[in-house]
This record gives structure tokens, sequence and C-alpha cells, in this order.
């Protein structure tokens, strides 16, 4: 059984009281509640301590948006694993398309993130997708598999397993427009069925979750699907009152 995950993005949004307020919100709306699925926040890198401190004791796990492929050195900006799990961080996003498409981060990059990631024993979550383009021209599966198919290269198919894959389609994100239920359970089906032809006795345990444009109006039929096990949400995740309802309804 699959527990459900939902992590907010919140991307290069907010300042240090609004990130207070928010993380607050998010506390004191959960309250000691033990949910079904497992709430996940992702701050900007300069408020992770503030944002730490807030989630102790709360059953709200911290995560960060990127992190360096390297482990140390003359890599000015840039922050390492190292860095990340002194400040408690338990997931670190890996591949969001727009690190992808900004940054110019290759499938390399993101598997060498990946890796790393796991080897300080923290758990990466790997957005792939495709854009507008690469839907209309059928290529989704290649796109899928190639962004996949890197990180079985680099960390081993097993590795997948102990991951979490996200699949946002790059057209889906903060666009308003999300995947139907259907579409994404098709390509969350075709991820599992590709690691699980490698690694099929841990596959089922890989947990697949859905980004792009998901709000709690949209969720539950997301939700619904048997292979979406949970979201990835940006904008929605920046209200505390969206984001518990979204929480609450990946079960
Ligand atoms: C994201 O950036 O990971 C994302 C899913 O954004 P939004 O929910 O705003 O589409």
């Amino acid at each position: 059984m699959r527990r459900p995950l939902v992590a907010g993005n919140w991307k290069m949004n907010g300042t240090l009281t609004a990130v207070e307020a928010l993380t607050k919100g998010i506390v004191d709306g959960l309250g000691t509640e033990e949910g079904a699925a497992e709430a996940v926040v992702c701050p900007p890198f300069v408020y992770l301590e503030t944002v730490s401190m807030l989630l102790r004791g709360t059953g709200v796990s911290l995560g960060a948006q990127t992190v360096s492929e390297h482990e140390r050195g003359a890599y000015t900006g840039e922050v390492s694993v190292g860095m990340l799990a002194d400040f408690g961080c338990r997931y670190v996003i890996v591949g969001h398309s727009e690190r992808r498409e900004l940054y110019g981060e290759t499938d390399a990059v993101v598997a060498e993130k990946y890796w790393r990631v796991q080897s300080a024993g923290m758990v990466p979550i790997l957005c792939v997708g495709e854009t507008l383009a690469e839907r209309e021209a059928g290529e989704t599966e290649a796109v899928v598999a190639r962004q996949v198919d890197a990180v079985i290269d680099r960390a081993g198919a097993d590795s997948l397993s102990h991951g979490v894959i996200a699949y946002e389609p790059v057209w889906a994100i903060g666009t308003g427009r999300n995947a139907s239920p259907r579409q994404a359970n098709a390509v969350h089906e075709f991820i599992r069925d590709r690691v699980c032809a490698l690694v099929p006795a841990n596959a089922d345990d890989m947990r697949i979750v859905y980004g792009g444009s998901v709000k709690s109006s949209n969720c539950e039929a997301l939700f619904a699907m048997p292979e979406i096990d949970g979201g990835l949400i940006g904008g929605a995740s920046l209200d505390p009152d969206e984001f518990l309802e979204i929480l609450r309804a990946a079960v």
C-alpha cells in the first residue's frame, strides 16, 4: 500500500513574514491530525531554517526545491545535499521543468542530483514531463522514458523504488490547464510499467505523484485514479486552506 504524498513547491515566493504565516497556517490547520497523506513543504533555501523550526514535532516534512549536483567546493551560489540535511530536509525536488528550461539542467545533471540526494539519505522527488509540442507530436512517452532512464543509468533501477516521481506535464504547470485524470494516469502507468520491467519486486512501492495546476476543485478526480499517489502543488500550495484541502483529498 503506497501512502499518498502531497508536496507544496513554494518556488521563489514569499517574505519571511509570509512564509512564517503560511507554515503556521498549515501546521495549525493540521493540529494533531495524522492524515492519510504525507505532507511536505518546499520553501526557498533561505527560509529552510525558519520553516524547519516551525515544523518541529508536526507531521509535516521539510523539502528543498533543488540542490547542487556537486558534493562541495567552488560553486558560488549553490547549496549541497549535506547543507540540506543539516536543516532537516527529508525531500529534495530534482529536475523541475523550470530548472530544466530556465537553468539548462540536462537529464545527466538531474540524474546526478537524484543520486546525490539519495546517497545523502534524503528522498528525491524527480520531476518528469513533456512540453506541449512534445505531447502534440506524440512524444510524451519517449520524453518521460528518456528522463527516467537517465536516472536508472546513474543511480540504478532500484533507486527509483525508494524515490518519488512527479509527473508534471510542462504545459500544465502554472497555466491553469491540468492534465485530465485519465491522461495523467496513463503516463503514471507507463512509468510504473517501465520501472516494473526492471525491478518488479519494488516498483509497486514507488510513489508517482501528479503536478500541474492541481487545486482543491480538481484534485479529487486526479487522486481517485489508481496510479496517482498524490500531488506536487505549486500555486495552490501558497494558500494554507487550499493546501490543506488538497492534502485531505489524497487518500
Ligand atoms: C509546479 O511547479 O511543480 C506546479 C505543479 O505548479 P502549479 O501547481 O502552479 O501548476
